[in-house]
């Protein structure tokens, strides 16, 4: 266990600047290709400015936080670097720059405009459960000062909102950006992700939070709501 200020370990504001104008850079230049990559690729890439529009005061939030108890591990990071190039370099740079055409695959528009209709209830599901974990969200495995169990909005119903939402991004991503490597790979990343790290964070809220946590876990499914 380990106990980490986050306050004192942001990342330095010219390295965020940067990285913030080259994805800008990245946005003009597929906006730039708008013909090329069609409404799909135009409503994936708006999507994805939302969700960092969603995030950030959420993240500069916890940035005040102090972390008791941090279980990212050299597996947890691997995998969220994969979760990184799945769903946010490979898409953005395909549509920035065609780097994949090889690659693409051919879709009836119907199923262009589910994969939107599936991106809009992952926006929402991703700004509901960002608001109703607040502080308490973090992007790896962590337990932090103070941290209280929610067991309200829409975790009244599932123990993961965030992951479901996440699923719906990804199951959306092959429809709106329809390429083998930049539509795809997100599936593949998104499910190691969730295999390894589901367990483990309800182990982890377990240590933290005991009977709470069992009570809460029997009437709650992970990703969909219980019926029974
Ligand atoms: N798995 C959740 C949360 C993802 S964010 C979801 O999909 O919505 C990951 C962090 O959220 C974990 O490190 C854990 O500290 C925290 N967390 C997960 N479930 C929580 C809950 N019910 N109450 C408070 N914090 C929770």
């Amino acid at each position: 266990m380990t106990v980490v200020d986050q306050s004192t370990s942001k990342r330095p504001l010219v390295g965020q600047l940067l990285a913030m104008a080259i994805y800008l850079g990245f946005v003009g230049l597929a906006l730039w290709r708008w013909e090329e990559i069609g409404w799909g690729g135009l409503v994936w890439l708006a999507g994805s400015l939302m969700t960092s529009v969603i995030r950030a005061p959420y993240a500069k939030a916890i940035t005040a936080n102090t972390i008791v108890d941090d279980r990212q591990d050299t597996g947890e990071k691997i995998l969220l670097a994969g979760m990184y190039l799945g769903m946010g370099l490979l898409p953005t740079v395909h549509l920035a720059t065609g780097l994949f055409s090889f690659a693409e695959y051919h879709l009836p528009s119907w199923a262009t405009a589910l994969g939107a209709a599936l991106h809009v209830l992952f926006l929402w599901l991703f700004w509901r459960s960002h608001a109703d974990l607040g502080r308490n969200w973090s992007v790896t495995l962590e337990i932090r000062d103070e941290h209280e169990l929610v067991t309200h909005g829409v975790y009244t119903y599932i123990r993961h909102p965030m992951y479901a939402a996440i699923w719906l991004a990804a199951l959306a991503q092959p429809l709106l950006v329809p390429n083998w490597i930049a539509g795809c790979m997100v599936l593949v990343a998104f499910s190691a992700m969730y295999v390894v790290r589901a367990p483990r964070e309800e182990a982890m809220m377990r240590d933290k939070f005991g009977q709470a946590y069992d009570d809460y876990a029997q009437t709650t499914g992970r990703l969909l709501p219980r019926v029974i």
